[in-house]
């Protein structure tokens, strides 16, 4: 019983110890790949794939311009305009019907002329006013008047199109001495700005800001993470928002309700406007998180399976080997630590139950006969016989085993001394019936048993050697028989 209890916690640490080897290793290489994968990522991130959006945005957006900017330029440069300026802004429907013209064909949004001389903003829709430099919304006009350059990149409210934001770009118009006679140009509603956000954001995930050079946020993408209008009151952002605006381009990590927000750069300077694009980190991780979730349900399968298949191993070899501590081999029965261990319950339960307990000692006789007439083999068929032939006789609650040699031991349980010689003389003579070999002289072989029964004063030693000297002398009697001992 104690030795069960041993082999099962040995069993269970043994098992303990794979499993526990298997999940530290297991656990230890998924997180490291993890790790290992993250930093990666990450760099992938921050030095490849947010600056390259950035980037990608700042090459539309400067393609986008290239076109309205050559245009802007036709059209400061058209002697038909100087002339209609020169001469006295006669026919406005000459110069509107241009204008449209200008706006059909290079696809803008808005074109138009404002006149140094007359303050008229001449509009492609028809509708003119003057400007003033008291109306705040002019004040564009006066900059372009004083400005070196011949043009500017500007982004307005468009007051005559609901006030819609628009890329103005403002030209000034020389006469052919070079002397100023107005600001012409050409408007770009957002509509393209706003499709490449929309596409960045639903193929990366990630958000797209605009931002002026004061860090207000003039456009973003839909479901941004940044709500406030200025990058220097917004939450998290509001960190780096300063050193966002004093360079032209970087990467930057700021923190925002518990997540970690990449981000990168650029400013874009014919917007004088900053591109921001963001992308939380963990969303960024999701398929490799996904992936490490994924390893670890398999490897905690794969690591059950493997237990249970180690368990289940060690379970039939434990039970192999304990059978086979305890079985004689040539016979198949019981052998002598059997014996020991079936005797020690036998005296447990005889404690209790106060039951008779008798032992038979069996000695093949002239064993060494056979073996020297048939050879060892046929020895050993007669051992297996006998111990067949035993087995026949006896009751489920006998225990029957090898001693050694040609001995065999039957401890009966519940068995007085009377009916162990009852059942001794069952076997003897089942074993000369039997004949299981046949000398020259018809004989066979038999056995001689002796037996003993269990009294409060014997212990194992002395029951068998009462036994013994019982075998001894049936021997000396003759053999074939049974004695008491
Ligand atoms: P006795 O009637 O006095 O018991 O004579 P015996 O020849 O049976 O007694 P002894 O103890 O002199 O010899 C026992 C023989 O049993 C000797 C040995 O060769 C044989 N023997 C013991 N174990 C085995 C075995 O496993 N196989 C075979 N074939 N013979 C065995
Ligand atoms: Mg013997
Ligand atoms: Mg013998």
């Amino acid at each position: 019983m104690l030795s069960l209890e041993k082999s099962l916690s040995n069993r269970f640490s043994l098992i303990s110890v794979i499993g526990f080897i298997l999940l530290v290793g297991f656990l230890a290489n998924s997180i490291i790949s993890y790790q290992v994968s993250k930093e990666n990522l990450r760099a992938a991130l921050i030095e490849d794939e947010l600056p390259l959006t950035s980037n990608n945005i700042y090459s539309e957006i400067q393609r986008d311009l290239l076109q309205p900017i050559f245009t802007s330029s036709l059209m400061a440069n058209n002697t038909f305009v100087i002339d209609w300026l020169i001469d006295g802004e006669k026919d406005v429907g000459k110069i509107t019907r241009y204008l449209q013209k200008i706006r059909d064909k290079f696809h803008v949004f808005s074109s138009f002329l404002v006149s140094e001389k007359t303050k008229v903003y001449y509009h492609f829709s028809g509708v003119s006013q003057t400007i003033s430099d008291k109306d705040s919304r002019d004040d564009w006009y006066f900059r372009v008047q004083k400005m070196k350059q011949s043009h500017e990149v500007n982004v307005d409210p468009n007051p005559e199109q609901n006030d819609t934001l628009t890329i103005y770009i403002n030209r000034k118009v020389l006469d052919y001495d070079g002397k100023y006679l107005g600001a012409i140009g050409v408007g770009l509603n957002f509509n393209t700005l706003n499709k490449v956000i929309d596409r960045y954001k639903k193929d990366f995930g990630r958000h797209i800001y605009f931002v002026d050079e004061a860090g207000k946020v003039m456009l973003r993408s839909h479901g941004a993470g940044i709500i406030a209008d200025n990058i220097h009151s917004a939450l998290g952002i509001s960190a780096v928002a300063e050193k966002i605006l004093s360079s032209d381009n970087g990467f930057f990590e700021y923190e925002r309700d518990n997540e970690i927000i990449l981000m990168n750069s650029r400013k874009i300077p014919a917007l004088k406007w900053y591109v921001i694009i963001e992308q939380t980190e963990s969303n960024a991780l999701k398929d490799i998180q996904k992936t490490l979730i994924t390893n670890l349900v398999i490897g905690f399968i794969v690591i059950v399976i493997t237990l249970l298949i180690i368990a289940y191993t060690v379970n039939i070899f434990q039970r192999r080997l304990e059978n086979m501590a305890v079985t004689d081999k040539l016979t198949g029965i019981g052998n002598r630590n059997y014996f020991d261990s079936a005797f020690r319950q036998a005296l447990r339960f005889r404690k209790r139950d106060h039951k008779p307990l008798s032992l038979m000692i069996i000695d093949a006789d002239h064993f060494k006969r056979i073996n020297d007439t048939f050879g060892h083999l046929e020895g050993d068929r007669v051992l297996k016989e006998l111990s067949h032939l035993m087995r026949k006789e006896l009751r489920e609650t006998d225990i029957v085993c090898r001693w050694g040699g040609e001995e065999f031991l039957i401890l009966a349980y519940n068995c007085t001394l009377d009916s162990a010689f009852i059942l001794a003389e069952k076997i003897r003579s089942s074993v000369e019936k039997a004949a299981l070999i046949e000398y020259e002289d018809h004989s066979s072989v038999t056995i001689s048993i002796g037996i003993a029964e269990m009294t409060d004063n014997d212990a194992e030693d002395s029951l068998i050697k009462r036994a013994d000297d019982a075998v001894y002398a049936a021997k000396k009697e003759g053999r074939n028989c049974i004695r008491k001992g």
